[in-house]
């Protein structure tokens, strides 16, 4: 472990005095330019925020290899609610996050206090996540580093703003937002306890009458209007008789105060329980009909009314909460009803549909095992219901003028029409509650009226958006019908607020640009952010003009720099570094941020800079768990960053968050993983090191097949993982490059482990495993850079391994005679142990029959008919026959063929074309050849005969079974 710590101490050092890392344009080499998500500075880093940042690492190491100029840079996010929000809960002296920062995180006592200023706290964690970043040995050009609340930024962002506002993307106007009551803000993803992307949808209110009040209905199918039977309301609950614009509503409490933010003006009369209607009558507005009101627990009273109208036919919530009410007369009386009247209302089947019965909501709850109104899976039921009847289901001839309208025809238009004709409204809620904002309070939906909007609902935008997605390589390209899906279904989204930092709104300096917003083509700024630090640009030179010609090449540079008061040649260079690495190459982020930051990005690249400068790639991952829980301090499972190097090592704690899953799956870290992932690097290492200093080009001249086997195995070795490493499929390269290629490297030794030592061949042996290592070494850099590098200097190395090549497989050292050959051994070998291990005989001698030379005739006959098509038994013997050798042992032959005319058409047509190119091979020199590593192996005397060698000796009459590749074996 001391080690460990000392190589990484060592490389960080002189990568930094080296600045490798640091990327400038280069013409003569092709560039690849990589970001990430930068980071909130609000809490420290723990090993889960790793996961993200050491993939884009890797990504960038690997294209570094590759031959590429590659640019990676880091900036910090102070903008908006996330730091806000939690420096408020340090400033109401939040317990929990008292105990999280000083406990688990280790975050002086002292420094509380100041972290309750956003800005401190913004500051404090950007330093601690920075240190981090360069613990774990990112290969980050820090020259670029800089915050969104600096000047030069915030003229950036205000360029970007009045480029929005100009092309037509910002609008003004009200719409629905999530909203957090206490913080008086609109709410996103990022604003969330758990990071919930607020889901508003639009309730449909039916009202029914109650004498001169109205009981608004809320739901979502009012196309099943027709099939009501009674009316629901909670018999536990508040409801309040209210003034609601010139209306009088009856509602649930928590409903008149949402309706307030949705800007109706609402006064309550009076408040009473639930139960105090049920067993009133009230009229059905669409079919005038009488329903009486029944009591049910699966009301809530915060979604929607709080009234909900029952359609057991179609709705399995009302289907199973009408089997749940109590047929007890006396119970039934406290709610004013009596059995009778229960037991006359039955589902009325109003849309047919192929899938089911008349009752389709009866149907799901008796396949689902559903026995309650509070079972969660009635949430599913629903679902599943309603995906049929919108599909396929057909209204019937008792819904009137609706009848044969398909149920999505029908939904739009009952609603059209009851909105029409004065019976119906609508009402914004959140689909996906409850919906908590970090400070704690439940999330409503707010119309936010006469704010600023970017407008992600432009049908024209959106077509160019599907346009970017399409020629973008989505990386896992799974997630390519979730970018459409949510490019389809974004609408207007609040850009700015009026607390926490950020940049002013440059036209209505009140509002300050929000998070998500202010985070969308900054990657355009770090190609020049380098040259404003380096010659001290101020934000005041930072014209719009200045912008317009870097990034759109509008205007003429001369006047511009002269006007804006800075270098020519400087301004020369601004432009010239972002079209130099413009566009980007490759997006990297957490894949929760698919439905808004990434979606965002495409829009906004697309609304301010030309096609030809569009990103290239958006590459996704999972989250980490912590053995198998998800990572929260509830669990008491955080592990943060600092502590994790400082127990497992930088490379093998990369290594243990990597190569646990690919992309898209959740990482499951442990312990015990990140501890055999140390001593499975310090094996690797001991042995590198071991071998590292015998180098002896000479010895390249006398390779024996198993030589020159391991050498074919590994160019396959490094063509799997060069082509997982394309596709960012890092687990899978390291195995490749680790696990797989050592267990070749393993056999090689066994093999050569048996042979007589002379100096000559231990130098060739050397050399062979040189060769593995010199390769192993490069294609693990990327993932456990300072171990690969301390052997890269071992080893002789040039310069950095960091800056030196990724292996290419080397089709001259393919050699599929020797991997054949290899393979006689390795299936002989096993066979021999498949023997022994069945009759539990302690060999003492071993003998081999190898095939006769005519089974290979027929053997690869068999093959090359099997290339193009199924071989036939019969077929195949009448072609043999025409051979004079094998006609006169037709008998040996019938048998022969017999036993392997499955075989043959099972074998991969790869294999097969193996095969026959490699043609026949001689098994009897092969095999002596490795008898050594038998007799070592077997403790036994081993004796190898060919099956028709007349002075073979063969009690058993063993040597017959014979087959080409699978010599028969004896053992005594
Ligand atoms: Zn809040």
């Amino acid at each position: 472990m001391a080690f460990l710590k000392q190589i990484e101490r060592k490389w960080q050092h002189k990568w930094e005095e080296a600045k490798i890392f640091e990327a400038d344009p280069d013409p003569k080499k092709p560039k690849c330019y990589i970001t990430v998500a930068y980071p909130y500075p609000n809490s420290p880093q723990h090993i889960g925020h790793g996961r993200t940042y050491t993939l884009a690492d890797v990504h960038a190491r690997y294209m570094r290899m590759k031959g590429y100029n590659v640019l990676l840079p880091m900036a910090f996010h102070y903008t908006g609610t996330p730091v806000l929000a939690m420096s408020k809960r340090l400033a109401e002296k939040d317990q929990d996050l008292i105990d999280d920062f000083v406990n688990v995180y280790k975050v002086p006592k002292e420094k509380l206090k100041e972290l309750a200023e956003p800005f401190k706290m913004a500051r404090y964690f950007h330093e601690e996540i920075r240190a981090g970043m360069k613990a774990i040995g990112y290969s980050i050009d820090w020259r670029r580093e800089f915050t969104t609340i600096d000047p030069q930024y915030n003229r950036f962002i205000e360029w970007q703003f009045q480029k929005l506002r100009e092309r037509g993307y910002i609008t003004r106007g009200s719409h629905p937002v999530g909203w957090c009551p206490k913080d008086g803000n609109p709410v996103g993803q990022h604003d969330t306890q758990g990071d919930v992307e607020p889901e508003i949808g639009e309730f449909t209110l039916i009202k029914f009458k109650y004498g001169d009040w109205v009981l608004p209905a809320a739901t979502l199918r009012p196309e099943t209007i027709f099939g009501v039977t009674n009316m629901w309301l909670n018999p536990k609950v508040e409801y309040v008789k209210a003034q609601v614009d010139d209306q009088k509503w009856i509602i649930s409490k928590e409903s008149a105060e949402k309706l307030r933010y949705l800007n109706r003006k609402v006064t309550v009369k009076e408040t009473f329980r639930g139960r105090q209607l049920t067993g009133k009558r009230v009229e059905n507005p669409a079919t005038q009909e009488e329903i009486l009101i029944f009591p049910a627990d699966f009301v809530d009273p915060k979604n929607a009314t709080g009234v909900v109208m029952s359609v057991p036919g179609h709705a399995p919530y009302d289907y199973m909460a009408l089997e749940n009410l109590t047929q007890s007369s006396a119970e039934l009386k406290e709610y004013g009803l009596t059995p009778d009247a229960v037991a006359a209302v039955k589902p009325v089947s109003i849309i047919s549909v192929a899938e089911y019965s008349e009752i389709p909501a009866g149907d799901v709850i008796k396949q689902m095992g559903i026995t309650s109104q509070l079972d969660p899976k009635l949430e599913d039921a629903t679902k599943e219901v309603y995906r049929h009847e919108y599909h396929s289901g057909k209204m019937k001839p008792n819904t009137g003028k609706y009848s044969g309208l398909s149920v999505a025809e029908a939904k739009e238009k009952v609603k059209t029409d009851l909105i029409a004709e004065g019976k119906a409204e609508t009402m914004y809620e959140l689909l996906n509650k409850p919906v908590m904002c970090r400070c704690g309070t439940e999330c409503i939906v707010k119309i936010f009226e006469d704010q600023w909007f970017i407008d992600y609902g432009n049908p024209e935008w959106k077509m160019k958006a599907h346009k970017a997605l399409d020629q973008m390589e989505i990386l896992p390209e799974e997630l390519r019908a979730e970018f459409n899906y949510v490019i389809d279904w974004l609408h207007e989204k609040a850009c700015a607020r009026k607390s926490g930092m950020g940049t002013k709104l440059p036209w209505d300096p009140e509002w300050i640009i929000e998070s998500l917003s202010d985070s969308t083509i900054y990657m355009a700024y770090y190609t020049i952010v380098k040259h404003v630090k380096k010659h001290n640009i101020k934000s005041t030179q930072l014209t719009d003009e200045v912008f317009d010609w870097i990034f759109l090449g509008v205007g003429k540079p001369a006047d511009v720099a002269k006007r804006a008061g800075i270098d020519a040649k400087v301004l020369d260079e601004m432009r010239n570094e972002f079209m130099y690495f413009y566009p980007l190459d490759s997006r990297h982020s957490g894949r929760d941020l698919v439905p808004n930051h990434l979606t965002f990005m495409t829009f906004n690249h697309i609304a301010i800079f030309p096609e030809a400068l569009w990103p290239r790639q958006i590459a996704t991952n999972g989250s980490v768990l912590m053995q198998g829980a998800k990572m929260s301090k509830s669990f008491g499972n955080i592990i943060p960053l600092i502590e994790g190097i400082k127990e497992f090592g930088v490379d093998p704690l990369r290594m243990g968050i990597l190569a646990s899953a690919e992309l898209l799956q959740d990482a499951d870290f442990s312990l015990t993983l990140a501890r055999s992932m140390r001593d499975r690097l310090e094996r690797f290492y001991r042995a590198g090191e071991a071998i590292a200093k015998t180098r002896s080009p000479e010895a390249a001249k006398s390779l024996k097949s198993q030589d020159r086997w391991l050498l074919s195995r590994l160019q396959e070795h490094i063509r799997m993982a060069t082509e997982a490493m394309d596709k960012l499929a890092v687990r899978k390269a390291i195995h490749s490059a680790l696990y797989e290629l050592d267990q070749d490297v393993q056999w090689y030794l066994r093999r050569v482990a048996g042979e007589k030592e002379t100096p000559k061949r231990k130098e060739t042996v050397n050399y062979v495993l040189n060769q593995v290592l010199d390769a192993q070494v490069r294609m693990l850099a990327p993932v456990t850079p300072h171990i690969c590098e301390e052997l890269w200097e071992k080893i002789g190395g040039k310069g950095f391994i960091s800056a030196a090549t990724w292996p290419a497989p080397d089709s001259a050292k393919i050699d599929t005679r020797a991997e054949e050959s290899e393979t006689l051994v390795s299936a002989t070998f096993q066979d021999t142990l498949d023997i022994i291990k069945a009759t539990g005989i302690t060999p003492k001698k071993t003998y081999y029959y190898t095939a006769a030379a005519w089974k290979w005739r027929a053997y690869s006959t068999a093959l090359k008919k099997a290339i193009s098509t199924k071989v036939i038994q019969s077929e195949l013997m009448k072609e043999l026959m025409k051979d004079n050798e094998m006609k006169r042992q037709s008998k040996s032959l019938a048998k022969f063929v017999g036993r392997v005319i499955d075989e043959v058409n099972r074998t991969s047509a790869e294999k097969k074309q193996k095969q026959l190119h490699v043609g026949t091979i001689n098994e009897s020199q092969i095999l002596t050849e490795a008898e050594a590593f038998f007799r070592r192996e077997l403790n036994a005397e081993v004796h190898i005969y060919s099956e028709d060698d007349p002075k073979r000796y063969d009690p058993k009459n063993r040597a017959q079974s014979a087959k080409p590749y699978r010599p028969a074996i004896y053992i005594e």
